[in-house]
């Protein structure tokens, strides 16, 4: 088969092409959501997080509002009253105060996470509040 273009162009469009139809995977998938809103583009690069940065993103792991969803749990709630959500625990739970992050607001929740995921700051204060809480 003789080709119109060269190889490594044709590889390259057909690069073009996989990254295309998984960038529209991945924007119209119903799994992955807590993820999408921090890595909106795919690419093949590895992203370098601890366990505790991926539980906060997913919401995995032993918070009162992923126990109950795994029915593991009766209540949703944290000791305080509110929902028990790594969000909660970051930003407004009054017994982790000293951990706490603004709050966003619904409409900036998407940017927020990634300026918090930005942050080396921000990103070791998630990691030392959620190695408490995994000791609790
Ligand atoms: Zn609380």
């Amino acid at each position: 088969m003789k080709s119109p273009s060269p190889p490594c162009e044709l590889k390259q469009h057909l690069q073009e092409l996989f990254f295309k139809i998984w960038q529209t995977l991945w924007d119209n998938g119903n799994t992955g959501r807590s993820f999408h809103k921090m890595l909106k583009t795919v690419h093949i690069k590895p992203v370098f997080w601890t366990r505790e940065e991926i539980m906060f993103v997913a919401g995995h792991g032993p918070f009162p509002s992923f126990l109950n969803r795994l029915h593991l749990s009766d209540s949703d709630s944290c000791a305080c009253g509110e929902v028990g959500d790594p969000i909660h625990y970051v930003t407004s739970c009054p017994l982790n105060f000293s951990w706490h992050i603004r709050k966003p607001s619904t409409s900036l929740d998407n940017l927020w996470f990634q300026r918090v995921l930005e942050n080396l700051n921000l990103r070791k204060r998630i990691i030392n509040m959620i190695k408490i809480h995994n000791r609790q």
